[in-house]
Parts: structure tokens; C-alpha cells; sequence
């Protein structure tokens, strides 16, 4: 990632649903490296926004610019994972009755088919990789435990571990740390933190306990577009997002 300049640009974005816009005149930046919070209250346009990053939803009209010049507008969701956008919903769907090793084996980045990746040895340089990832995502102890045996917690960085393997530039997040406890909660805040050193993430949230904790920069959807943009103190001072959003 190159610090400073913009790894996403949205345009004028709307999305139409049958004729109900769920996002409009939408302009939206995002600089490498960046650990972005997007809040706002219900409806607002969070998840068609992520849809819409990572290829689920086409826009009808605007644009959504990464890395400078590619014009993703019109790419399947497959392409964009291919670019390097990955993309992680809410739910943790990681192969239960695998290892947490092979779970992440099977995720990394390569042409052979997903069998031969099980079967194969790994390389030692994706032995690495592998191992580097399972101590970021905190499961180093864990490697040989069958994922279907993990924690809510320990799933949910799981899959954030298989996402990495793929080497995505931009992460795109749903609610990372629903339903997890205190503790695993400051634990994925950290591991956010940590994955931001290298790739650029953007997070969809409704625990603002945890945006408060966290987040950096937020940006808050208010009715399909930006209502406000700023520090977490700015964001928190703001009249207009008191109204709107924190209902006072
Ligand atoms: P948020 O994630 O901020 O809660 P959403 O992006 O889910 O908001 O939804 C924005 C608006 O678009 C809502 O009013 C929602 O009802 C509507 N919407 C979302 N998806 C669809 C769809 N597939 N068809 C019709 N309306 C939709």
C-alpha cells in the first residue's frame, strides 16, 4: 500500500432498488492503509455500500475507482476478490471439520485447485505465511484443533485469517466483533489495528462501545449518503450526528 493516497474513491454513487435509492449522490475516500469505521443508524446504507465495494451490488450510477485508475464499477464479485478486495459477512463460515491449519491452507492464494492445496505439501516459504497469519490471528496454539471446535471468537479471526491469505488490499468487515465477549472484542479491535500496518480496512459497525474503542476515522451514512466525516471526537461533538443518530 502506498500511505497517502486514495485505494478507494466512490463517485456519485446511487443504488437503485426498484426504484427506492438506497444510496445517493454518495462520495467517499479512503487513503492506503486506513482503518475506516462506517456508522449510521439502521437503514442508512452501510451493507449496500460493502455490496457495492465488493461487486454483489452494481450502483446505477457513479463510480467506485480503485487503486487510483480501475473503474470497478461493473466487476463481478469474483474479479474484485482476484484485484484484491476481500470481502468478510457477518456470520464466520469456515470449514468446521478441518484444522485451523487447513482451513487456512485452502485459503492461500494460489492456481492449483482447492484439493491438490490439502494434499500438496506446502512450500516453505507458504509455511511461513501460514504460520505468520496464525499468530496474528492469535490461533498459534491452536493449528491442529478441528475449526468446528473453535470459539465464536476464534472462528470469526479465523476467517479473518483465510481472508489474509488471499493477500487482499482492502478488507471489507461486517460487524466484526458481534457477539463476542469483552475480551474477544479488544482482542479483533487489536488485530484490526495490527492488519492496518499493511492493508487498508473498512469496517461496517453498530457497536459504537467498540467505534469509540477503535476507530480512527469514521464516516457516518445517514439516509444513502455522507452525513458527516471525521476523528471520532469530531464525529462525536457533531449536533447533526446527535440528531440523526445517537438520538438526543
Ligand atoms: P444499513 O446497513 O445501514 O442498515 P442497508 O444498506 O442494509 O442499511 O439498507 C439501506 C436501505 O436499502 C434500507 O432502507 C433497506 O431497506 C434498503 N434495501 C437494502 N437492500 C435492499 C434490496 N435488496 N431491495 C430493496 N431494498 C433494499
Amino acid at each position: 500500500p502506498l500511505p497517502g493516497r486514495d485505494i478507494l474513491r466512490v463517485e456519485g454513487l446511487e443504488v437503485d432498488f426498484d426504484g427506492f435509492k438506497a444510496l445517493r449522490s454518495l462520495d467517499f475516500r479512503v487513503q492506503a492503509g486506513e482503518l475506516r469505521f462506517l456508522i449510521g443508524p439502521n437503514g442508512a446504507g452501510k451493507t449496500t455500500l460493502l455490496d457495492v465495494m465488493c461487486g454483489k451490488v452494481k450502483p446505477s450510477h457513479g463510480r467506485v475507482v480503485f487503486k487510483d485508475s480501475i473503474d470497478i464499477s461493473k466487476f463481478q464479485e469474483h474479479q474484485l476478490a482476484e484485484l484484491g478486495i476481500g470481502r468478510k459477512f457477518q456470520a464466520p463460515s469456515v470449514f468446521t471439520t478441518l484444522t485451523v491449519f487447513e482451513n487456512l491452507a485452502l485459503s492461500m492464494k494460489q492456481k492449483r485447485g482447492l484439493l491438490s492445496a490439502l494434499w500438496a505439501k506446502t512450500t516453505s516459504e507458504q509455511r511461513d505465511r501460514l504460520l505468520h497469519r496464525l499468530e496474528m490471528i492469535g490461533l498459534q496454539d491452536k493449528a491442529a484443533a478441528r475449526a468446528g471446535s473453535l470459539s465464536h471468537g476464534e472462528k470469526q479471526w479465523l476467517e479473518i485469517g483465510m481472508l489474509l491469505m488471499q493477500e487482499p488490499d482492502l478488507l471489507l468487515l461486517d460487524e466484526p466483533a458481534a457477539g463476542m465477549t469483552d475480551s474477544e472484542t479488544e482482542k479483533t479491535g487489536e488485530l484490526l489495528h495490527a492488519i492496518s500496518n499493511n492493508q487498508t480496512i473498512i469496517v461496517v459497525e453498530h457497536d459504537m462501545e467498540f467505534v469509540r474503542r477503535f476507530a480512527k476515522t469514521v464516516t457516518v451514512l445517514h439516509e444513502g449518503t455522507v452525513l458527516r466525516e471525521g476523528t471520532m471526537e469530531d464525529i462525536q461533538s457533531d449536533d447533526k450526528v446527535a440528531e440523526v443518530y445517537l438520538g438526543r
